[in-house]
């Protein structure tokens, strides 16, 4: 057994909108674990870019109040305790409320020769404020 201790990164504003940090838990690992694993702490208002992930993605918020969307959906809210089940391929992005921090884990395979995500626009106030 090994213990890993990582340090938190802040994620790059070409994928996201305000201010939000990661902690990976876990990623592949060359043993043939194709499991990545994170958590992600959203500052309020801050969310994603629009996205897909290849191999899809489960989001579980832990803690404040989550914003949640598919291309073509409802701007739904995801509190502590629920999960968003996003399959793969589908375009969506994941933030926190505009007055609540929010965090969430991530979890998510990565597909052989593909990336973990592939990334769109940056959502916009419009798009955001749609709820
Ligand atoms: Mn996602």
């Amino acid at each position: 057994m090994e213990v890993h201790r990582h340090e938190t990164i802040k994620n790059p504003p070409e994928w996201f909108t305000g201010d939000v940090w990661l902690d990976a838990v876990a990623a592949p690992n060359g043993t043939g674990q194709q499991a990545n694993a994170g958590i992600v702490r959203f500052a309020p208002g801050a969310r994603t870019a629009w996205h897909t992930h290849p191999g899809g993605q489960t989001l579980h918020v832990l803690e404040g109040i989550a914003l949640v969307q598919s291309r073509g959906g409802a701007v739904v809210e995801v509190r502590p305790g629920e999960t968003a089940v996003c399959p793969p391929g589908e375009e969506h992005w994941h933030g926190a409320a505009p007055d609540s921090f929010m965090t969430h884990l991530a979890v998510w395979d990565t597909l052989p020769g593909q990336p973990s995500a592939v990334w769109g626009n940056h959502v916009t106030d419009a798009e955001y404020g749609a709820r």
